[in-house]
């Protein structure tokens, strides 16, 4: 059911005149806030306080992605540099994490596009490990995979706990896991948000949650650190049974969530002792974002359509 809605979704938010009629709507603010942190980095600041306050971490993402310009790619980079600075400002800067998409560093933009975003991914990163901040690239698209992945482990060279985002949807992970997972190297295992063909994907939501299975089976044998992304219940219970099997402790891997999705369980699962982070967006550009998050769930579109009826 949700895999054959999130295609028309994800078509319909991506066409100009529906992206334009939504973007004109005067949207309410509860609606945009359940899944956004706000707009403002002190709006991050805050919903890092409050999570801390559970005994939640953090990885937070200045929204923004497929950037058009070099001007636009480096104030992505000022962005994260700011945010760093206002973590550490605000007392929060150890053990939250930064995560970056490398389209809004100006991966896409052209031949010198990738050598852009990855120079200033790397001063992002030199950046956060002075101050005790984490650093995770997100997973965008399969035509990026290649040059994202080359990008963390060069970065890696100088900063060998940046993280990275893989996909159990695309057929290639189970290849690129072990390799992103060696030396303690941290995977954010993700099932996949974006719209892929079945030449690279799996495209069923059964097929996606068996190849989730044995990313997670691999990840735990392994020797990175698991970072077990996702609200699905039967792969969380998956997780802590493979952390018993081989004997993790809770401070050998995490469970991620996102902001405003499934709260209760990640405070139910801080207060047993495991390490949780949310993944909390901020920013003006979260229009891909919100999209992506109600594709996955007919009830987030339900929930906004609502929000569209006046009265
Ligand atoms: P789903 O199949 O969507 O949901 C499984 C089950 O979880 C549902 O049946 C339900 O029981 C429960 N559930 C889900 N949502 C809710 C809800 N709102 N309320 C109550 N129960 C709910 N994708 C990328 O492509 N690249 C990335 O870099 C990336 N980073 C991510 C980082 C984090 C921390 C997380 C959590 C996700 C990230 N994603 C990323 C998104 C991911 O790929 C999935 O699209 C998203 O997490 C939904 O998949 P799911 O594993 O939660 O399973």
């Amino acid at each position: 059911m949700v895999y054959a809605l999130r295609r028309p979704i994800l078509w319909a938010a991506d066409q100009p005149q529906i992206k334009k009629a939504l973007l004109s709507t005067p949207l309410s603010r509860k609606v945009v806030s359940r899944f956004v942190a706000g707009e403002r980095v002190s709006d991050a600041v805050d919903a890092v306080r409050r999570l801390r306050a559970d005994g939640i971490h953090a990885a937070i993402d200045h929204l923004g992605e497929d950037v058009t310009t070099e001007y636009q790619a480096l104030a992505g980079q000022q962005a994260n540099l700011e945010l760093i600075q206002a973590l550490d400002d605000a007392g929060l800067a150890e053990g939250a994490e930064v995560t970056l998409k490398l389209s809004a560093l100006g991966q896409g933009l052209g031949r010198s596009g990738v050598a852009l975003a990855r120079t200033q991914a790397g001063a992002i990163a030199d950046e956060a490990s002075r101050n005790g901040v984490l650093v995770s690239v997100d997973m965008e698209d399969h035509t990026t995979v290649d040059a994202t992945l080359q990008t963390v482990e060069s970065m890696r060279q100088g900063t060998p706990s940046v993280g990275v985002a893989l996909q159990a949807m695309l057929r290639r992970t189970a290849e690129d896991l072990p390799r992103m997972a060696a030396a303690g190297g941290r995977v954010r295992l993700v099932k996949g948000a974006y719209d892929e063909p079945e030449s690279v994907a799996y495209s069923g939501g059964r097929e996606v949650d068996r190849a989730y299975a044995r990313g997670l089976g691999r990840l735990f044998a392994g020797d990175g650190y698991p970072m077990v992304a996702t609200h699905d219940p039967a792969l969380i219970s998956l997780a802590l049974r493979l952390a018993d099997e081989h004997r993790r402790t809770p401070d050998e891997f995490e469970f991620q969530m996102l902001y405003g999705i499934r709260s209760d369980e990640q405070k139910r699962l801080a207060a047993a002792g495991y390490r949780v982070r949310a993944y909390v967006p901020y920013g003006v550009d979260w229009y891909g974002y919100f999209t992506r998050r109600l594709a996955e769930r007919p009830a987030n579109l339900a929930f906004f359509l609502r929000s569209l009826v006046p009265g």
